[in-house]
């Protein structure tokens, strides 16, 4: 007998007809002698839906409010999948996440989950109830009601996997897995077996919608086994999430390709070239808040350099805005900026083995004249900054100059 977390996304309970199926998905798995937690999310759309009545009534909504108010998705989806499995003749019983106690911090619409009491849930799980558990919420030790971000049923599903040592973690989504890129860019994208948890924190961080982010950095830091699997699918393996690189079980140099267009570049030129300029520019940035990504900054001639650096498109209006500001105090030469930029980038653990992967994969973004504009690095990615147009041009590319078409 295994304790098994499955976490069911909005699409996969987005009508009462879905919410049966995922209860008899679950019933299967009690029939297997398995112990069950299911969390879910809001049907499909809801929370986009609650989100703008509240802009409706607020233009800035109260962020404490909107909590209160976007929790209730969830409210509803716990307490319909209850029914749905008592229909099936399954014991169940719905917990939102201040009925568990999944505590968190206060910062409302993006907490953080500080502990969960999971005495309520084992009793249940003794008495061989189902526990289903509302997803992206919990309460503060004051009894706020608290949202975890967007996406954020996914670290609920981590986060009660790890307090509760569970076997294994199901993240149920509308896609079967992991691909090489987006299968909507390249056809013949493959979905992939296993991706090691690093190669995943990348892939989460560049742009890859399928997993929230935090939920990768719980499951890392807390050793949680983590699938991701299709919930129309009957017999899908999914995508294991592993932690030894040996464990994967194909071995490719490259594992993924990702691109996102969420970012803008800005560059000031004519910076003069002297110690702290850097600080001088980028401290004014963090203090507005913003996160800077990728920063680039040439070599000095004339006692002169240009520093370029991108920022989230939602912040770059500000960014902007705090430049201003910097640009007359240091005295440099002029502002130019554009959001009409993609970050591509190929992930792989097999990168710290080999060598001339970037150069590969230069060369390919050459051969079709497409232009970089900006490189970053790590030790398993190598990101490029291009002119959007060209994204899916790049991500098919690169797919191909990395034979990630082929099955491994
Ligand atoms: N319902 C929330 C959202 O749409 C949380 C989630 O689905 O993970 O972001
Ligand atoms: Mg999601």
């Amino acid at each position: 007998m295994a304790l098994i977390v499955q976490k069911y996304g909005g699409t996969s309970v987005g009508s009462p007809e879905r919410i049966k199926n995922v209860a008899r998905r679950v019933a299967q798995w009690c029939a297997r002698g398995h112990q069950l937690i299911v969390v879910v999310s809001a049907m499909a759309g809801e929370t986009n839906r609650l989100i703008a009545l509240a802009k409706d009534v607020q233009s800035e909504p109260d962020p404490r409010e909107l909590d209160v108010m976007v929790s209730t998705g969830e409210q509803v989806t716990i307490a319909l999948l209850a029914m749905a499995l008592m229909e099936q003749g399954i014991k169940a019983r719905s917990y939102t996440g201040a009925q568990v106690k999944i505590v968190t911090d206060n910062a409302h619409t993006k907490a953080r989950i500080i502990s969960i009491d999971e005495k309520n849930i084992r009793a249940d799980l003794d008495k061989g109830c189902v526990v289903v558990v509302a997803g992206f919420q919990g309460v503060t030790d004051a009894g706020e009601i608290t949202t975890l971000g967007r996406g954020g049923s996914d670290t609920t599903g981590v986060a009660l996997a790890a307090a509760l040592k569970a076997t294994e973690c199901q993240i149920y989504t509308d896609v079967d897995g992991v691909y090489t890129a987006d299968p909507r860019i390249v056809p013949d994208a493959r979905r992939l077996k296993t991706i090691t948890f690093e190669e995943m924190l990348e892939l989460a961080s560049l742009g890859s919608k399928v997993l929230q982010i935090r939920s990768v950095e719980f499951a890392g830091k807390y050793k949680v086994r983590l699938r991701v699997l299709s919930s129309f699918e009957d017999h899908g393996e999914g995508t294991l999430i592993t932690f030894e690189e040996s464990e994967k079980m194909e071995e490719p140099v490259i594992s993924g390709i990702a691109s996102n267009r969420d970012e803008a570049k800005i560059t000031i030129l004519g910076v003069p070239d002297r110690p702290g300029i850097a600080y001088q520019i980028l401290g004014p940035i963090g203090d507005a808040n913003i996160d800077v990504d990728m920063i680039v900054q040439n070599v000095g001639h004339d006692g002169l350099t240009d520093f370029s650096f991108t920022v989230n498109r939602n912040d770059f209006k500000k960014a902007l805005e705090v430049l201003q500001l910097v640009r007359n105090h240091i005295k440099a030469r002029e502002i130019v900026s554009g959001d009409k930029i993609a970050k591509v980038s190929i992930v792989g653990v097999g990168m710290r083995s080999h060598a001339g992967i970037a150069s590969a994969a230069f060369r390919a973004l050459a051969e079709e004249g497409i232009n970089i504009q900006m490189i970053s690095t790590s030790e398993i990615k190598v990101s490029v900054v291009i002119d959007e147009k060209y994204t899916e041009l790049a991500v098919r590319v690169l797919h191909k100059c990395f034979n990630l078409d082929q099955p491994a």
